[in-house]
C-alpha cells in the first residue's frame, strides 16, 4: 500500500514532495499520539499501541525522507516538454512557413530543424509519422496529414 502510494508520488514530480511531507506532517501527531498512549498504558494495551505506533512512524520516516528526495532532485524534461504539441495553425505555418528544411510529427504536432533530427520523431520515436519537409508538396502533404 506505501509502495503504491510512493510509485504515484513519484509521478506526481516536485508536487508529489510537498504532497509526501504534507502526508507525514498530517500523520506526526498520530504517531505521537500513539506513543505517548501506549507508554501510559499498560501490558498488552501498550503492546497494541506502540506497534501500530512504530508501524506509522516508519511511514512518516519514509514519507518524510522520499518528500525530501522529489523536491530536491534534478528535474529531467521529457521530450513531450521540450517539444509541446504545437496548435494546427501554428503546426502547419511551421512547416509552409520554414526557412530551411524542417521534420515533422504529425501524431505529436512537433516541428524541429532537419538539421537536428535523428530521423525519428524525438516525443515518440516514430518514424512512421514523421516526414521530412524540403518543398511545398512535402508540408501540403504533412498538414493533410494531420489526423
Ligand atoms: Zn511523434
Amino acid at each position: 500500500m506505501v509502495e503504491g502510494l510512493l510509485d504515484r508520488l513519484e509521478r506526481m514530480g516536485r508536487k508529489g514532495g510537498w504532497v509526501a511531507l504534507g502526508l507525514a506532517l498530517a500523520l506526526l501527531p498520530v504517531v505521537l499520539g500513539l506513543g505517548w498512549l501506549s507508554a501510559a498504558a499498560e501490558g498488552w494495551s501498550s503492546f497494541g499501541l506502540g506497534f501500530p505506533g512504530a508501524l506509522l512512524g516508519a511511514v512518516v520516516l519514509v514519507l518524510t525522507f522520499f518528500g525530501v528526495r522529489l523536491l530536491t532532485q534534478r528535474h529531467y524534461p521529457s521530450a513531450a516538454e521540450v517539444f509541446p504539441p504545437l496548435e494546427r495553425e501554428a503546426f502547419a505555418r511551421a512547416v509552409r512557413d520554414r526557412d530551411e528544411p524542417v521534420c515533422a510529427c504529425t501524431r505529436c504536432r512537433v516541428v524541429l530543424v532537419a538539421a537536428f533530427s535523428t530521423g525519428s520523431c524525438p516525443v515518440c520515436a516514430s518514424s512512421v509519422d514523421y516526414y521530412e519537409v524540403d518543398s511545398a508538396e512535402d508540408a501540403d502533404m504533412v498538414v493533410m496529414a494531420l489526423p
